[in-house]
């Protein structure tokens, strides 16, 4: 398997599409420059390559493993885990105060693409850390932050999320893990928890469980959940590691994918944790943790989406198979390499198209997450925070789903030999598929983008938002160049606002209607908002030459002729296929 990391498209988006300045005239960036994230990212291109990718078939074969309550994790994961902490990368968009080295979480999105590209179950061992970290740093007290952050930015402690039990999974407010309140001002968890990633490995020498769980005596539902920390070994004041708490792995799971993740289920037998953030608001900044996972879990699809693409690229160049259409690239030959075949260059362009945009909309949607946690500006600061919250569902659903759909497309590529388990495609599509399910089924995604991201505050945003697209999409209607991209993604946009109207009208009156076009909708939206963002960069790159805008100018046209036509097909059954679905009742299953 190879893997180059596209570091020339990751820094055209920051440096020429987006611009540095935007990022570093921020506080606290004012280091960052253009040869900083370039050495950063080709340092990350080669761990990524030598240290991740070399063992990722390994750790599908060997897989996490589970034995007298103890988790161990495939071959080379722990030597590759302590290069990996040794070098930093645990720390990057961390605060300097634990010993993070501050940098822009954009920056950290980008190395996240190649971790996931290159070893997706070896990255789940410090992602849900990361997202541990950045939830105590915002809600836990001074006491816990000083006693516990250093060793999670150091990579020698890691984090889990515990959110799932056998019986909750979407709807937590079923949850029953109880919390009982002790006189030292701890309390005792007592419950099991299920499929939680990284819940047990030997690469950390302690594990921090942030755990929701109900106070005795709570409301019931969502009203009633708390959010503690429950580390697996206790930690004394000093901040040394003290006795085990009651936290027992009962097994791990055996799984289609990431088999070197280990997915345990915990049971927590009156465990010792301590409150973090006010009780019964452990959802809301639980969810602050989710909403980071989100985009990163999108990001995983992105990376995935990219290797195989770049392997089936490379694999269609060297397969010969077929005589060409005319003119063949060679004639003397009894047969020319499949890329030839106008199909398989068409699968080809459908990922990279895809692939290409989906990586401006991170690179977008990161950027705002970096202006909203270190800007001063009140109104850059709230602009910031309703793009991210309208944009975390479209990039969780739509970058997983291009995940899978790019990572079956290129084992497609290498017909029956991407059913071969040694060329690694069949791995990438079996990784790729919890993408879509874990974080919240992208189902889930989209009726959070229907039900809460169309109302309210967000939903004003919402509307500012498509009209800014609109008026810049108008404003180079008369561009005679520029007509084979900003025509498409006018049109696709009128469509989305049509779509939008049509939800707008119906929520709250028709739920059943709304909720059961919100995953078309979500795909609709998606599509148009990256046709604008790819319309955005031909326009800013229209007056350059070269090789790279070329094939930007025609990997953009791919994606506006053949790509975003879905949106009409997506408006028609949001609009037109409400009556059919709900004439169909429960019953007439049977
Ligand atoms: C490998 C793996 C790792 C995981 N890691 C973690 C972890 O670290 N921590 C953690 O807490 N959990 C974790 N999970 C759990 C994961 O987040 C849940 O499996 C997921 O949220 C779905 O919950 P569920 O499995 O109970 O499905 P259910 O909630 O039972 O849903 C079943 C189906 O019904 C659909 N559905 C449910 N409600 C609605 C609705 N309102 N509208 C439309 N469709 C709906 C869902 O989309 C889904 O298709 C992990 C799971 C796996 C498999």
């Amino acid at each position: 398997m190879i893997y180059n990391a596209p570091i020339k498209d990751m820094l055209f988006l920051v440096n020429e599409w987006i611009g540095l300045d935007r990022l570093s005239s921020l506080p606290g960036f004012e280091e960052v420059d253009a040869d900083l994230l370039q050495a950063i990212l080709e340092e990350a291109e080669k761990f990524c390559t030598t240290e991740l990718l070399s063992i990722n078939s390994d750790g599908d074969e060997h897989a996490a493993t589970y034995s007298d309550g103890a988790v161990k994790t495939p071959p080379g994961f722990k030597q590759a885990y302590a290069h990996f902490i040794a070098n930093g990368w645990t720390g990057i968009d961390s605060n300097p105060d634990h010993g993070g080295q501050g940098l822009p979480k954009l920056l950290q999105c980008l190395i996240d693409e190649m971790l996931s590209a290159t070893n997706l179950s070896f990255k789940l061992y410090s992602e849900l850390s990361h997202g541990a970290y950045h939830l105590l740093n915002d809600a836990a007290s001074d006491d816990i932050r000083e006693r516990y952050l250093p060793k999670m930015v150091e990579g020698v402690w890691s984090g889990t999320m515990c959110l799932t039990e056998p019986h909750c999974g979407t709807d937590l407010g079923l949850l029953t893990t109880s919390a009982t309140p002790v006189d030292d001002g701890s309390y005792k968890i007592s419950g099991s928890k299920i499929f939680i990633t990284s819940g047990d490995h030997d690469l950390t020498e302690n594990i921090l469980h942030l755990v929701i769980a109900r106070i005795d005596g709570a409301p019931e539902g969502t009203k009633g959940i708390s959010l503690f920390l429950v580390p697996k070994i206790l930690v004394n004041d000093d901040g040394s590691l003290g006795e085990a708490n009651a936290v027992h792995t009962a097994s791990i799971e055996h799984k289609m994918g990431i088999r070197a993740s280990a997915t345990c289920a915990l049971n927590f037998d009156g465990a010792v944790g301590h409150l973090i953030g006010e009780e019964n608001r452990g959802l809301a900044a639980m969810f602050k943790m989710m909403n980071v996972e989100r985009l990163t879990v999108g990001i995983q699809g992105l990376g995935l989406a990219e290797i195989a693409y770049q392997n089936a690229l490379n694999y269609a160049l060297e397969r010969y198979q077929s005589k060409a259409p005319s003119p063949r690239p060679d004639d003397s030959k009894p047969a020319d390499p499949i890329i030839y075949q106008p199909d398989v260059k068409r699968q080809l362009l459908t990922i990279r198209s895809q692939v290409e945009g989906a990586r401006a909309l991170v690179v977008y949607a990161e950027l705002h997450v970096d202006i909203m946690e270190k800007s001063t500006d009140e109104s850059a600061i709230a602009d910031a925070e309703n793009t991210v919250a309208l944009l975390t569902p479209v990039v969780k659903a739509f970058l997983t789903d291009l995940g899978l759909s790019s990572t079956l497309s290129a084992q497609q590529i290498y017909g029956g030999h991407g059913y071969i388990r040694e060329h690694g495609m069949e791995q990438l599509v079996r990784d790729c598929r919890i993408t879509q399910i874990y974080e919240g089924t992208n189902e889930v995604q989209a009726l959070d983008l229907v039900s809460r991201k169309l109302t309210g505050e967000t939903g004003e945003f919402a509307n500012r938002f498509l009209r800014d697209w609109q008026s810049f999409l108008e404003g180079h209607a008369s561009d005679e160049d520029l007509a084979g991209y900003i025509g498409p993604a006018a049109s696709a946009l009128h469509r989305l606002l049509q779509a939008t109207g049509w939800i707008r009208d119906r929520i709250g009156a028709e739920d059943a209607a709304v909720r059961g076009a919100a995953t078309q909708y979500l795909r609709l939206f998606a599509l148009t908002i990256v046709a604008c963002l790819w319309a955005q960069i031909i326009v800013g790159i229209r007056s350059k030459d070269g090789p790279f805008y070329e094939v930007k100018r025609k990997v953009a046209l791919f994606y506006m002729q053949q790509v975003l036509p879905d949106t009409v097909s997506l408006l028609k059954t949001i609009v037109g296929g409400e009556d059919a679905l709900a004439e169909f009742e429960v019953a007439d299953f049977s």
